[in-house]
């Protein structure tokens, strides 16, 4: 379920995904995106950027009040295993505030930008009782617009109950994961799976 302590799914019986959007809050794809959800009842994962909660807290704020869980995507996007402790430590846990101020309660699990992390990160992230969190379907590389046939297949190639899928809602045009949600959400569930949040799906792993 884990490598290096990060979990890129959970270990489950059940047909659940949780699918994921890194570096909003954005003012015109996350919108969008939250309508698609709430047309089919799914929830999922804003793993959000700090410095765009303070440019878009309205944004962020509806995120939370629909029922979707808010995690921690560091203050401006930094290679984490590129700074100094004490400027880790402080893109951590400035967000972590942030998010508090809007969901009124500690997030629980942290991304970090690019994937990229060591075991100093992992260590700082547990030592903030955070769950570092994956995904099991980077070959669709949404943030690189690749088309939304591309974005679509290389998810459904991944599919499998427990994953944990990333898009990207932020920085950028995201039109084509707009759309490319707009088309897994109905035809997953047509194949049985519910969307959960990452925090969610993590409850329900079992013991390997
Ligand atoms: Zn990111």
């Amino acid at each position: 379920m884990s490598n290096n302590g990060i979990i890129h799914e959970a270990t489950t019986k059940q047909r659940l995904l949780a699918m994921t959007f890194d570096d909003g809050p954005d003012e015109t794809y996350t919108p969008q995106l939250l309508q698609v959800l709430a047309a089919h009842g799914a929830k999922a994962t804003f793993y959000m950027i700090g410095s765009s909660i303070e440019a878009y807290p309205d944004v962020a704020r509806a995120v939370h009040s629909q029922g979707h869980e808010i995690g921690n995507h560091t203050y401006n996007h930094p290679y984490l295993t590129k700074i100094a402790h004490a400027e880790r430590k402080e893109q951590l846990e400035r967000t972590h505030t942030l998010i508090i101020e809007i969901t009124g309660s500690s997030p629980a699990t942290f991304r970090p930008p690019y994937i990229d992390y060591n075991d100093e990160v992992a260590a700082e992230a547990a030592a903030m009782d955070y769950q570092m969190i994956g995904a099991v379907n980077m070959e669709a590389m949404d943030w690189a617009a690749p088309g939304v046939d591309h974005i679509v297949s290389k998810t459904m190639e991944q599919v499998r109950n427990g994953g944990i899928l990333i898009f990207h809602d932020g920085y950028g045009d995201r039109s084509q994961t707009v759309e490319a949600v707009k088309q897994l959400v109905p035809e997953l569930m047509h194949q049985g799976y519910r969307f959960v949040t990452v925090s969610e799906l993590l409850k329900t792993a079992e013991p390997v």
